[in-house]
C-alpha cells in the first residue's frame, strides 16, 4: 500500500540504523513528543535497534493522558445529569477521574455515547432537540480545527442544545516548559507530524533558535522515525540546532492556514493544566466569549476542585522524559491497562500502555 509499505521497508530501516550508528560518537537523549510516535517506536522495537548511546525518552503528546483530572471530573458531573447525552471519543471513557470514570457513569444509566468525530455529536443534537448534547472536546492542535468547526456550525444552525467541554492543549508551550526546566535532559526533539500538518513549524523554528535545540518534524511510520532520529543525530554531531521537516509529504512550513483561521475565530489561547505536569502558561485553548452559548463550562454549574494524582504514579516524570514507565514501582502490577492508576496507562497512545503492550516481558533498556 502506497505511503505505508515503503515506510516499513526492512532494508531502508537497516540502512538508517547503520547510518545512525556510523554518525553517533557520544550519548544523546532524544524525545518524541507524540504518543502515536511512542507507540510506533515500541511496536517496531526501534529503541533496541539503535546504538546504546541513543536514549529515547517519551514526551507529553498523548491527549488522553494530559487531560487533567479536574476536567474528567467535570465531564463525569455533566454526564450524570438527567436529560444530558454526553458524547466522547472512546478512549476517554476509561480515563480515571478522582473517584469514577465515564464507563461507570454509563453503567449507572448515564447516556454516554462514543463517536469518531464532533460532527457525529452535532447529528445527535439535531436528532434529539429535547436533550442537551455535550461533546468532550479534547486534544492537541490536531483535533482543534474539527472541534472549532462543530461549535461554529452549531452557532450557525442555532443548535442551542449542543455544547462542548473543551480541554484543548498546544504543543510548543509544553516543549518550552521542558526546555526551561533545570532538570531537562532532552537534547533533540521529534515534533508531532499531525500537529505540524495543521500548524506548520514556524513556532518550532523559534524554539530551536532560542534554546539551541534541534527539532525534526517526524511522521508515524518506523522509517519516518528512524529518519527523524538520523536527522537529529546528524544535527547534534555537527553542532547544528535547526528545525527540519522529515514529514514533508504531509507538513508544510505554514501548515493548514484555513484550519488555523477557523481555530482563531472560535478559540482563544489560555493557561491550561496538563495532567501529571501542572499548569502551563498559554498552553491551552478555550472558546471565545462569542461562543459562550455552546461552552459547557458556562452552561452547567460545575464544582471547581483541585485533585491530587495518586502518590505512587510517576507520570509527571514519565511525561517530561525524566523517567521511563518501567521505573515506576506500580508498572504492570498495581497499574495495568485493565486497572490503570494513571492516564499514561489508559490510552493506547500513553507511554506506560505502550511499554506494557510491547516491552513488559523483556525490557532491554
Ligand atoms: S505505570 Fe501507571 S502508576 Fe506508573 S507512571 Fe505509568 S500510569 Fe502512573
Amino acid at each position: 500500500m502506497k505511503y505505508v509499505d515503503e515506510y516499513r521497508n526492512p532494508e531502508i530501516a537497516r540502512a538508517l540504523v547503520a547510518e545512525i550508528a556510523r554518525r553517533v560518537t557520544r550519548p544523546w537523549v532524544l524525545m518524541e513528543i507524540c504518543g502515536g510516535q511512542t507507540h510506533t517506536l515500541m511496536r517496531y522495537g526501534i529503541p533496541d535497534l539503535l546504538p546504546r548511546k541513543i536514549d529515547l525518552v517519551h514526551g507529553p503528546g498523548c491527549p488522553v493522558c494530559v487531560t487533567p483530572v479536574e476536567i474528567i471530573d467535570k465531564a463525569l458531573q455533566i454526564a450524570a445529569q438527567p436529560g444530558v447525552i454526553f458524547v466522547s471519543y472512546g478512549d476517554m471513557l476509561r480515563v480515571p477521574g478522582s473517584r469514577d470514570d465515564l464507563y461507570r457513569v454509563k453503567a449507572r444509566g448515564g447516556d454516554v455515547r462514543v463517536v469518531y468525530s464532533p460532527m457525529d455529536a452535532l447529528r445527535i443534537a439535531r436528532a434529539e432537540p429535547g436533550r442537551r448534547v455535550v461533546f468532550f472536546g479534547i486534544g492537541f492542535e490536531t483535533t482543534a480545527p474539527a472541534n472549532a468547526r462543530a461549535v461554529w456550525q452549531a452557532r450557525r444552525e442555532g443548535l442551542k442544545n449542543f455544547s462542548m467541554l473543551v480541554s484543548q492543549v498546544l504543543v510548543p508551550p509544553a516543549i518550552r516548559l521542558l526546555l526551561e526546566s533545570p532538570r531537562n535532559r532532552v537534547q533533540g526533539f521529534i515534533a508531532p507530524g499531525h500537529v505540524c500538518t495543521v500548524m506548520g513549524y514556524r513556532q518550532y523554528e523559534t524554539l530551536s533558535c532560542e534554546f539551541r535545540v534541534p527539532i525534526v518534524v517526524g511522521g508515524f511510520e518506523p522509517i519516518d522515525l528512524l529518519e527523524a532520529i538520523q536527522m537529529l543525530v546528524a544535527q547534534l554531531e555537527e553542532g547544528r540546532a535547526e528545525t527540519e521537516n522529515q514529514y514533508a509529504r504531509s507538513v508544510s512550513r505554514a501548515g493548514n492556514v484555513p484550519a488555523q483561521e477557523l481555530m482563531e475565530e472560535v478559540f482563544e489561547v489560555c493557561d491550561r493544566k496538563w495532567r501529571g505536569v501542572g499548569s502551563i502558561a498559554q498552553s491551552g485553548l478555550r472558546l471565545r466569549p462569542e461562543f459562550a452559548a455552546h461552552d459547557a463550562e458556562k452552561i452547567f454549574e460545575l464544582e471547581e476542585q483541585t485533585v491530587e494524582e495518586p502518590a505512587e504514579c510517576i507520570s509527571a516524570e514519565v511525561l517530561q522524559g525524566l523517567k521511563k514507565p518501567t521505573d515506576c514501582a506500580a508498572f504492570g502490577t498495581r497499574c495495568t491497562p485493565e486497572m490503570p492508576l494513571g492516564a499514561p496507562m489508559v490510552s493506547a497512545e500513553g507511554a506506560c500502555a505502550a511499554y506494557y503492550q510491547y516491552r513488559r516481558h523483556g525490557v532491554a533498556r
